[in-house]
């Protein structure tokens, strides 16, 4: 049902932002890839979605600006790409807290700047913005990421307001723990931050709050994705969707 459609996915050469390319592509859309990662594997992957990639270092406003320029009218906006990094405040790296604002957030500003004109243009378009479970709440050692991500809410609420009557809806969705790369890496930084083993990071850190005790898969983040940009969803719109297993129920 998206045949006609035009889907850039920032991050999405992994994770998430991967499963949600092929889950758009799946349906007919025209997608644009970005993110990091061997050439050759992502030759592969616009070969097997009919994709195109840049890419572009989104903590760039330059190469952000010239990849919209490449990519033309998008109709489906996924502001995908983050990245996280787990330590206490005043040992924080200045410039992880500054790349961290940069990419988590600021750059879903300006592709939306970017893109807003042309949907406007055709009085449809759809913004989703993956958020977080941090989103909503916090958890320590993640100034950062927390600060980026509620950010990235209050935004997505802003221009929902600002682009209803465009027919444009803007949402987040916020996972838990999805088993990801992302995931994956913080869990020694997270073992020092908390003097913990592995498996006590992924028991009584990453799942204990997630009632399913279930990482999210990224599929499950796809198809709501999918659903956002269906008609029956026209009025879903700044709207922050929790897919976490329950945490941020209690
Ligand atoms: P991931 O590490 O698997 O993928 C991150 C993607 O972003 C990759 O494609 C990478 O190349 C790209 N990227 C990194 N830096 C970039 C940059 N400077 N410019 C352009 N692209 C860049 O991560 P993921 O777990 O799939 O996370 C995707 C999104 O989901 C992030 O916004 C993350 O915060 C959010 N999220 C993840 C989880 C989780 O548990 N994995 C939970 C909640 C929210």
């Amino acid at each position: 049902f998206l045949e006609g459609k035009r889907a850039l996915v920032t991050g999405s050469t992994s994770g998430i932002g991967l499963a949600i390319a092929r889950a758009l592509a799946k349906e007919g859309a025209s997608v644009v890839l970005n993110g990091f990662g061997d050439e050759a594997e992502i030759a592969q992957l616009c070969e097997e979605l009919g994709a195109t990639h840049s890419g572009a270092d989104l903590t760039e406003v330059a190469q952000i600006e010239e990849m919209m320029e490449q990519a033309g009218g998008i109709d489906i906006l996924v502001n995908n790409a983050g990245m996280q990094h787990v330590a206490p405040v005043e040992e924080f790296p200045v410039a992880k807290w500054d790349t961290i604002i940069a990419l988590n957030l600021t750059a879903a500003f300006h592709t939306t700047r970017l893109a807003v004109p042309g949907m406007k243009e055709k009085g449809w378009g759809r913004i989703i913005n993956t958020a977080s479970a941090h989103s909503k709440v916090a958890s320590p050692f993640k100034s950062a990421y927390n600060s980026a991500k509620h950010g990235l809410d209050g935004f997505t609420k802003t221009i929902a307001l600002e682009l209803a009557a465009d027919g444009i809806t803007a949402n987040c969705i916020s996972p838990g723990y999805v088993w990801t790369p992302l995931v994956e890496n913080q869990i020694p930084d997270t073992m020092k931050a908390r003097g913990m083993s592995r498996e006590e990071v992924i028991n009584d850190v990453l799942l204990v709050k997630q009632a399913t005790k279930k990482f999210v898969q990224p599929e499950e983040i796809a198809a709501l994705t999918v659903f956002l940009c269906r008609d029956e969803a026209q009025n879903v719109n700044g709207a922050n969707w929790s897919v976490d297993g329950g945490w941020t129920a209690e």
